[in-house]
């Protein structure tokens, strides 16, 4: 693989429309794996690489909107943005025919700097402060949910001509990670009230969203949810008012295999409680389904002491940068270590003596611990340990603790260069 960073070449591979993005682009043949590309940055870089760095690989952003339109051919991915706004994925998301759901102004500031209709985003925040309501309104996102009447009158006094989608709460569902149902989403008795306030304000409601909850959420969830949706269409037409036509089933979808399963649930859904609903639009909010996958994080061991046989190693990025994500149940830890030049060792591999090794994060905070107990290879300093599946809910979420705020900023982009991303790949 060879890196380039001339801005010409990152405009080819985005398309003749490509956005402006002056990263570093690696380009490599379809088959060279990440790690391949991670040791060749390295090598191509060392000394002066600036450590932590990720890499976004567009074969699998591609490859995973490939599965949706074949999965789920009449749902409309929004890619939820605060699950990874690094302006790359969504560059490409966008080329890719992509919308986007946000849930900020300064999100929906990035989409529109790629120079995408604000009619493919939708404002999928419940609760809005009204200066950001006012600035939905200047820039012409006209599609918002709600599930308050508080919300309704914010909306009626700032932005008047908005649609309005109601979030409803699905049933619970304990094996979600991060279940959203306690803060957002009206109670199934609440909802002829919300239909009636935004009525009487002039306000038109064109749909019905819910999310399941991220991570780990049944896929069964999506049938229940959406009979829900389809029993506030009915609440809806009963009280006379215009026909919804939007039916957003929200996030919570997850790569691999479990996502052939939640397509089965929902395609089946819409089947059975939707069939005669005539322009019907679906759409989803997938955020961890199109990021997680897509990026890969290098940290370099800058620290090691040694106590008997256990291994202790500091390393460039923790659990307040973009680690965060290691301290939860759910999270599966795949990591590989590197040294200069040559793969040290994959920690998968059984040849190698292990030791049970401590991994803490570069903060003054004693619970930035990546990693307790983990057999690793022995490492040296300036060794690199990487992490896959590093692309969901990781640099959004880091902070600035230490003055450790780097770790969003190293980004390369690999790609393969007998890919072209634009909107006829998805035709
Ligand atoms: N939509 C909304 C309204 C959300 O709050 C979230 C996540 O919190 C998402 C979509 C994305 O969820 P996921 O990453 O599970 O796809």
């Amino acid at each position: 693989p060879t890196l380039v960073t001339e801005e010409s070449q990152i405009t080819n591979i985005f398309g003749t429309s490509g956005f402006k993005c002056k990263k570093l682009v690696t380009t490599l043949s379809s088959e060279a794996t990440i790690f391949d590309i991670i040791q060749s940055i390295i090598k191509t870089k060392q000394p002066e690489i600036d450590s932590p760095f990720s890499v976004l690989d567009l074969r699998v952003v591609i490859n995973q909107m490939k599965k949706w339109t074949t999965n789920l051919p009449t749902v409309k991915p929004f890619y939820a943005v605060k699950c990874n706004p690094n302006i790359s994925l969504l560059g490409a998301l966008a080329l890719l025919g992509a919308n986007f759901d946000c849930a900020s102004p300064v999100e929906i500031e990035s989409v529109l700097s790629l120079g995408v209709s604000p009619e493919r985003i939708i404002y999928a925040n419940p609760c809005k402060s009204e200066s950001h309501i006012k600035y939905a309104a200047s820039v012409g996102v006209n599609v918002t949910t709600f599930d308050t009447v508080g919300e309704v009158e914010k909306i009626k006094m700032w932005h008047p001509n908005c649609e309005l989608v109601l979030r409803i709460k699905p049933e619970e569902d304990n094996r979600a990670q991060f279940g959203l149902g306690l803060k957002f989403g009206a109670l199934l008795n609440e909802v002829p009230e919300l239909l009636k306030a935004a009525d009487e304000a002039g306000l038109k409601v064109t749909g019905v969203s819910f999310h399941i909850g991220s991570a780990g959420a049944s896929t069964q969830a999506y049938r229940g949810a959406i009979l829900l949706a389809k029993t506030v269409f009915e609440t809806a037409s009963h009280l006379g008012m215009p026909k919804m036509k939007i039916l957003n089933i929200g996030g919570g979808f997850t790569p691999g295999s479990k996502f052939d399963e939640a397509s089965l649930n929902i395609n089946e859904a819409i089947k059975s409680y939707f069939e005669n609903e005539e322009d019907l639009v679906v759409i989803g909010e997938p955020g961890t389904y199109f990021a997680e996958t897509a990026f890969t994080l290098a940290t370099k061991v800058i620290g090691k002491r040694v106590r008997g046989e256990l291994r202790e190693y500091w390393i460039d990025d923790g659990i307040h940068g973009s680690l965060g994500n290691v301290v939860y149940d759910y999270f599966i830890i795949t990591c590989s270590t590197f040294r200069f030049g040559s793969k040290l060792e994959n920690v998968t591999c059984k040849d190698t003596k292990t030791y049970p090794s401590t991994v803490f994060g570069p903060t003054l905070d004693s619970t930035d611990t990546v990693l307790k107990e983990y057999e690793l290879p022995e490492l040296e300093m300036n060794d690199w340990l990487v992490f896959s599946n590093m692309g969901a809910y990781t640099s959004s979420l880091g902070t600035n603790f230490n003055g450790f705020s780097s770790y969003a900023k190293n980004v390369y982009i690999a790609y393969s260069s007998d890919q072209v991303l634009s909107q006829e790949n998805n035709s």
